[in-house]
């Protein structure tokens, strides 16, 4: 597949959110291009050239739909990339980079602070099932890292901020030490959004976004993206992990996230302001251990994140409190403007614990081992969100 077709190449992050991928309706002339919920497309008169494992042609849903293309062409333009694949979920699209990129005998080097997926994949199954050899590393410890990234490694995956300690990693340190050892290096970047960190510019080759998170934005649709340069992979990444795997989104998935994205840039600032005061806050309420999040001074991240991000910080917090799990749960109850419920990016806040009894929690810095709470800040007015937290807390004894 060519190049995706940026008409917006030299506008900014707001103007794509609101014109890439769409048009005027070719069939009425609307002012916004439809959802087409169909499965099959009109065969050419002539099938003698029609490849049927091919995306170009539209022809069946699996092999891409109307919508999925318009949303990957604003995917792209978001993140100033010549292409992006869009499909059914964040680990969809995980997965079918690490299913095209590896096979029995690669190496692939993952962060200890990862998406649970994440983990799934490689310490658990690429491993056992397909003999991957899968090396776990401190990505925030550069030293760790070079010793970890041999000559012949093929894959270095990062996540920044990480998934759920919000930890910073170096994309473009990282990106050296892959790229002088021949490794790609592929960045989960849903925690930052394209408005906050664009890892293409740091170094980095793939890069993925979970568009359930923030630029869908409204908590009611799925979908992921891998977002790249390198056309000729990520026509391998359709040809083997979509057509012949087979994460596709539906059309009307890709609309409502077309749709929720227009807004994104805008909600993403406001987000970034908020959980900024949040943070802030938390940092000085009392019975609160710790709080990670990169806009505070304090965090061991900020001069770094200060480096690679740019508008925010982002819309998560961890922090502690310094009380057993039972008492987490029932300050998560006890909020009345906070959702008590997993994940993130949404219009609402969202919280929820992570509990001492995670099979991950010894891989997480001692001080997270306690009272650890991930918090997504949303779009209620930042006044009511830090009262909630208060009530929550006192009424908890907190
Ligand atoms: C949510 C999330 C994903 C997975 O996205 P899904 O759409 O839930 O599959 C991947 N990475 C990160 C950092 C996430 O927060």
């Amino acid at each position: 597949m060519a190049k995706k077709e940026n008409r917006f190449t030299n506008y900014g992050i707001d103007t794509q959110a609101v014109h890439a991928g769409t048009d005027y309706d070719e069939g009425t002339g609307a002012v916004r291009r439809p959802l087409h919920m169909a499965n099959s497309y009109k065969l050419p008169d002539d099938l003698s050239k029609v490849n049927y494992s091919s995306t170009d042609l539209l022809m069946y849903a699996r092999n891409g739909n109307a919508n999925q293309h318009w949303l990957e062409e604003k995917i792209a333009a978001l993140h100033g990339a010549d292409d992006a694949i869009v499909l059914a979920s964040g680990v969809g699209a995980l997965h079918a980079l690490f299913w095209t990129l590896l096979k029995s005998g690669d190496r692939v080097v993952y962060p200890k602070v990862s998406y649970m997926a994440v983990y799934r994949m490689f310490h658990e199954l690429f491993n056992v099932k397909f003999g991957v050899d899968t090396v776990m590393v401190d990505m925030t410890d550069l030293e760790a890292v070079k010793r970890a990234v041999t000559p012949g490694t093929q894959l270095v995956h990062i996540e920044t901020p990480d998934n759920p300690t919000v930890g910073v990693t170096d994309i473009a340190a990282i990106a050296k030490i892959a790229h002088e050892n021949g490794a790609i290096l592929s960045v989960d970047n849903t925690f930052a959004s394209p408005l906050n960190q664009r890892p293409l510019d740091l170094g980095a080759d793939f890069v993925v976004e979970a568009l359930t998170k923030f630029i869908n934005g409204h908590g009611d649709a799925q979908g992921g993206a891998i977002i790249s340069n390198n056309l000729e992979t990520m026509e391998r990444i359709r040809y083997e992990a979509q057509v012949n795997v087979g994460s596709v989104i539906s059309p009307f998935n890709a609309w409502q996230i077309f749709r929720g994205s227009v807004t994104f840039p805008l909600r993403m600032r406001q987000i970034n302001e908020s959980t900024q005061r949040v943070a802030e806050w938390l940092e000085q309420r009392k019975n609160v251990t710790f709080v990670s999040y990169p806009g505070l001074p304090s965090n061991p991240g900020h001069a770094l994140a200060k480096k690679q991000m740019k508008n925010g910080y982002g819309g998560v917090i961890s922090f502690g409190l310094d009380t057993d799990d039972k008492t987490v749960e029932r300050f998560c109850a006890a909020l009345k403007v906070v959702t008590f419920a997993v994940s993130l990016g949404h219009d609402e806040s969202l919280i929820f614990p992570q509990p001492s009894y995670d099979e991950r929690i010894a891989l997480y810095p001692e001080k997270f081992r306690k009272g650890f709470i991930r918090f997504s800040v949303g779009l209620e007015d930042v006044e009511d969100i830090i009262a909630d937290l208060d009530q929550g807390l006192r009424a908890v004894g907190l």
